[in-house]
């Protein structure tokens, strides 16, 4: 068959747009080699509609043990004992809880999208804002922390079944137990979705939610620093707490209705070769370097904070617990929007982002959200952390000076050639 030149051409731009590119975008990461060879493999050509030992398809011996392996060292890393590897995303994961657990129309409650909560935490243009009764909780203004004392309240107030944590744009750690003791007042389950903070979580550097959440999901692409993809988790199962019933009508066990609700409630077919890189980099995350590499982002994340605050920086909440940090830009006069536009333009690419009560629309916003996760993968230490804020700042001072944005571009590109991006590939 003839080569298909265009798309393999865009391929190799993106390697080299990846390589001369400050990465700062707090859901990226830069996978290694062989989570990217394993996601290009053969098993993508197989149908195995089930799970391991119980598939609709013949031929599924080998994708069978690939898929355990996912699945138990999973296990091995969060010290859980049920584990999901096929939803196909982190919102997949998350609907898939929604979906086993609610009724349409029933009450869920979770973090204002506005202050760094998902989407899929019961947001109006998603199917979880659509299918449920959402409801929000917020962080204070004085400190921009999560206000449990709110969420309680908001809780007894609206009765939710599922009070949803985590998010996707907060830097501090959170109180699992706090959260379960308000849900255990109104008996709603909680769904902790540590899409972004799970590496940290994984290497013991915060709080672990498994003893207090009756769910945690998880992408696989962030800090986890596997190929995309999501993953549901439970300490211990369960009999569900309000007698739902499976297909046959059937009282079921948690684990079995989150089973049902993957596949086939939502998915077909898994995808195997993808489930391979998962369990790839679950093989990377149990080796002790990837400790290392999980402090190394909580200190340059640190650092990075520290340098902005030199600079006049305003961060939401004063710094970071985890691998990101939120920026509100408004006593510097840029906005989100200019400020992201201006820095690509440096090959430096971020995100603009809501911050707590902001007054700028979300296409406009009043911040940035800044993550290390990928330049720690490039090799970056906290010395390099000062060097990027101060590019950073050059360019927000002077967004519309193509010589300054020139310059640091210039600059940024040639101190990337310091940090090798995947050299095998030359
Ligand atoms: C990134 C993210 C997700 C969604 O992940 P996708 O793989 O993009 O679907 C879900 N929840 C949170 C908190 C996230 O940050």
């Amino acid at each position: 068959m003839q080569r298909d030149t265009q798309i393999f051409g865009l391929i190799k731009e993106e390697l080299d747009r990846q390589r001369r590119g400050l990465e700062l975008i707090a859901s990226e990461n830069l996978t290694s080699l062989q989570v990217m060879q394993a996601m290009g493999n053969v098993m993508t050509n197989k149908y195995a509609e089930g799970y391991p030992g119980k598939r609709y398809y013949g031929g599924c011996e080998v994708v069978d043990k690939s898929e355990q392996l996912a699945i138990d060292r999973a296990k091995a890393i969060f010290n859980v004992n049920y584990v999901n590897v096929q939803p196909h995303s982190g919102a997949q994961a998350n609907t898939a809880v929604q979906f086993a657990v609610l009724q349409h129309g029933d009450v869920i409650l979770g973090l204002d999208l506005s202050m760094g909560g998902h989407l899929t935490h019961g947001s109006p243009v998603t199917f979880s804002g659509k299918a449920y009764q959402a409801h929000h909780y917020g962080v204070r203004k004085e400190d921009g922390r999560v206000d449990y004392d709110a969420l309680e309240a908001k809780a007894l107030e609206v009765k939710p079944k599922l009070i949803i944590c985590g998010a996707s744009a907060y830097s501090r750690d959170w109180d699992y137990a706090r959260i379960r003791a308000a849900a255990d007042k109104v008996g709603a389950l909680v769904l902790a979705d540590i899409a972004h903070p799970a590496g940290l979580i994984a290497a013991g550097l915060l709080n672990s939610p498994f003893d207090h959440c009756h769910f945690v999901t998880s992408t696989t692409h962030k800090t986890l620093r596997g190929p995309r993809g999501g993953i549901i988790m439970m300490k211990n199962d369960f009999e569900n707490p309000w007698g739902l019933k499976g297909p046959k009508g059937d009282i079921r066990m948690m684990s079995q209705l989150l089973d049902l609700s993957v596949f086939p409630g939502l998915q077909g077919g898994p995808l195997e070769h993808v489930i391979a890189a998962k369990a790839v980099s679950f093989f990377e995350i149990l080796q002790d370097e990837y400790k290392a590499y999980a402090r190394q982002m909580q200190s340059n994340a640190q650092a990075m904070a520290t340098a902005f605050l030199e600079k006049g920086y305003d961060i939401v909440s004063g710094g970071t617990d985890n691998h990101l940090l939120l920026i509100d830009l408004r006593n510097k006069n840029i906005s989100g929007k200019k400020a992201e536009n201006a820095l690509v333009q440096a090959d430096i690419t971020l995100n603009k982002n809501m911050v707590p009560f902001d007054d700028k629309s979300p296409f406009v916003t009043s911040g940035i959200r800044v993550g290390v996760p990928a330049i720690t993968t490039r090799g970056m230490k906290e010395s390099d952390m000062s060097l990027i804020v101060n590019w950073l700042d050059r360019v927000l001072m002077s967004p519309e000076d193509a010589q300054v944005v020139a310059a640091v571009k210039g600059e940024v590109n040639e101190y990337m050639r310091g940090f090798a991006l995947y050299p095998e590939m030359d």
